[in-house]
């Protein structure tokens, strides 16, 4: 658990995105949800111990940032719009419950018991929702909760003034792969612009440590390298299939090829960029064309 302002505080080191919370004198926010169930029932108890619970607001719909919400059933879920539509379609994106308690036999076993587990029937989509932005007044502090499209469509950030803080979700992998799987690349880089003009001293990012605005630039240029890479094969005519058989070198356009945690990443996330950029930059074109 690393503190990133006066109340606030993210943990880094689970399986899983990096949950946040911060403390305000009227109970907790969360910033997503521990992925793992039996991180998400620990997490809930601790906090419940000390001070409700007033809101959950997810940054994005991912599974590692969404499935932990179902293990917080009576608290309300802020999203996007965009990210209460497509929230079951991500949550079993990767298989049915049956699947998923397989799954966690293997990597998890701990938390086996809790899917599906009769606390916990539903799996608590956004009721809160917003389209540009929102902001909520809980104690003593102001969430802005900006519309940041970019690695998803949904992609937001919450900014809290009081706390020097903004929490982005997957805009920003501080030193581990960036996944673009299905991003707008130039929205993502608009949305990066709007962070940086945020007064904050701390970005608590998707993956990663903590970081500041020094990094922005990085990011920024990770997704600029692959863009590259794409539009000049793009150029030379290749089809994704033909592009993808190109040697491609990850490094020479992210130098941080291994995910949190140090988790190895192969070549799927490289064939989900390429395919995703190729069709994003034709579809540009045709859209300059008409
Ligand atoms: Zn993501």
């Amino acid at each position: 658990m690393r503190r990133v302002g006066p109340h606030s505080f993210t943990e880094i080191y689970f399986a899983g995105c990096n949950p946040s919370f911060i403390e305000t004198s009227d109970g907790y926010v969360m910033i997503d949800s521990p992925q793992q169930p039996i991180d998400a029932v620990r997490w809930r108890e601790r906090m419940e111990e000390r001070a409700p619970i007033r809101y959950l607001i997810n940054t994005e719909p991912h599974g590692d940032h969404i499935s932990g919400n179902a293990y917080f059933p009576h608290v309300t879920v802020v999203g996007h719009v965009k990210l209460q539509e497509c929230f079951e379609r991500y949550l079993y994106a990767f298989g049915t419950l049956e699947e998923k308690r397989e799954r966690l036999k293997e990597t998890d076993p701990d938390s086996v018991w809790l899917v599906g587990h009769p606390d916990y029937p539903a799996s608590n989509p956004p009721k809160l929702t917003f389209t540009d932005d929102l902001t909520l007044h809980v104690g003593n502090h102001t969430f802005n909760i900006l519309h940041h499209p970019g690695h998803t469509a949904p992609q937001t950030s919450i900014h809290v003034p009081e706390e020097g803080v903004v929490f982005t979700g997957d805009n920003i992998f501080y030193k581990c792969r960036t996944w673009l799987q299905e991003c707008d690349p130039w929205e993502w880089l608009d949305s990066l612009n709007k962070i940086g003009s945020l007064d904050v001293d701390v970005i608590v990012p998707g993956h990663g440590d903590p970081c500041s605005k020094a990094y922005l630039k990085e990011q920024a240029q990770i997704v600029e390298n692959w863009v590259g890479l794409v539009e000049r094969f793009v150029d030379r005519g290749l089809s994704a299939e033909d592009a993808l058989k190109e040697p491609i070198e990850v490094t020479k356009q992210d130098p941080y090829p291994l995910g949190q945690r140090l988790f190895m990443h192969n070549e799927r996330v490289t064939n989900l960029t390429i395919r995703n950029l190729h069709k994003r930059i034709l579809e540009r074109k045709a859209g300059r064309a008409a």
